[in-house]
């Protein structure tokens, strides 16, 4: 077996990248794992206006591309790979990793893994999944060139979907479950100001439609009431209906609030040696500038952790 790292990091989001800056100035050596969407949400989106230091917006890869460089520079490692469980039970810790199969053994593991976008588990989901249907306006938007397409939701990520949808879509149609949008008010006027962009207001997704070569045609969206349904003729449908968070290796190792994040105190898990940082652990800010400082923080805490110990070797 490896010897044993001292730092690992879960997750190569604004989170896991910044403690990979932070832990590799600070000797760690870290070895990050990118887990199964390396990058994180940020690599999804179009342009981020709001990071401190680009008064012109940066695009999600390039400010991703940028703090990985970063880290590489002062020698964090980077593995392809999904840690799926870590027994926390002995020290070192034991990290078993998908389709691998020896473990890897770490004295201390930050875990910035986080969180996926949430689905509906609507009838046909599976077999649309990249096939009319996505989580990704700027994976999938190109694909929908002058053709019809629904966004779900009505928080930041919709309104931004929706006008970034705008650039192809001929039509853009927001179904949101209120008659208010819980987005930040710029965003908002942004999208209600935008004439390509249709609101169905108090309706939520109940079905999709196809076309007799199975390909989706429309999506039906009942009213919150129960009084009526709507079907609206689309090409792609884009859910944008918040997240879950990545918590599936750590069992029931550590607590999770009532929607499921990871509950620590400030970076600080209950098991000594383990940190979090970033959106695993926020349901409030998820924020990049947010998981960046986390990120930070739980590098800075993991040096600490590992000086007191002696495991640093100084
Ligand atoms: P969010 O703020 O949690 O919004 C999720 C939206 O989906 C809400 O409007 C919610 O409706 C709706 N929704 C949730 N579950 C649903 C269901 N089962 N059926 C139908 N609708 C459902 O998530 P987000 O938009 O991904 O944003 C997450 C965080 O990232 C926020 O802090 C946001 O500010 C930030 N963010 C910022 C930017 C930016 O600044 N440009 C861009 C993207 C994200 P309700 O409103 O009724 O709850």
């Amino acid at each position: 077996m490896a010897d044993t790292e001292k730092c690992i990091i879960l997750g190569s989001g604004c989170a896991g990248l910044t403690a990979a800056v932070y832990a590799a100035r600070g000797t760690l050596e870290p070895l990050v794992f990118e887990g199964a969407e390396p990058g994180g949400q940020l690599s999804l989106t179009s342009v981020v206006e709001n990071f401190p230091g680009f008064p012109d917006g940066i695009g999600g890869l390039d400010l991703i591309e940028s703090i990985k460089r970063q880290a590489q520079r002062f020698g964090a490692r980077f593995r392809y790979g999904v840690v799926k469980h870590i027994d926390f039970a002995e020290r070192p810790f034991r990290l078993e990793i998908e389709d691998e199969t020896e473990p890897v053994l770490a004295h201390s593991v930050i875990i910035a893994s986080g969180a996926r976008a949430r689905t509906l588990d609507l009838p046909g989901e599976q077999e649309l999944w990249g096939r009319g249907l996505s989580s990704c306006a700027t994976c999938d938007g190109a694909f929908f060139k002058q053709k019809r397409v629904v966004v779900v939701g009505g928080g930041d990520s919709a309104m931004e979907d929706a006008i970034y949808l705008t650039k192809f879509a001929s039509e853009v149609h927001v179904v949101h479950r209120r008659d208010k949008l819980r987005a930040s008010q710029i965003m908002q006027d942004r999208a209600l100001h935008n004439a390509q962009i249709h609101f169905h207001w108090n309706r939520v997704p109940a079905r999709f439609e196809r076309d007799g070569a199975g390909k989706l045609s429309g999506l039906v969206a009942k009213a919150t009431d129960g009084t009526a349904e709507e079907s609206i003729a689309c090409d792609g449908v884009f859910y944008a209906i918040g997240h879950i968070p990545n918590t599936d290796m750590v069992g029931d190792a550590l607590p999770r609030d009532a929607a499921g994040y990871l509950m620590a105190d400030g970076v600080v898990s209950k098991i000594p040696g383990v940190f979090i940082a970033g959106d695993v652990s926020d349901h409030r800010y998820q924020q990049a500038v947010t998981a960046a400082g986390t990120g930070c923080a739980a590098a800075m805490e993991a040096e600490d952790w590992l000086q007191a110990e002696g495991l640093l070797g100084r």
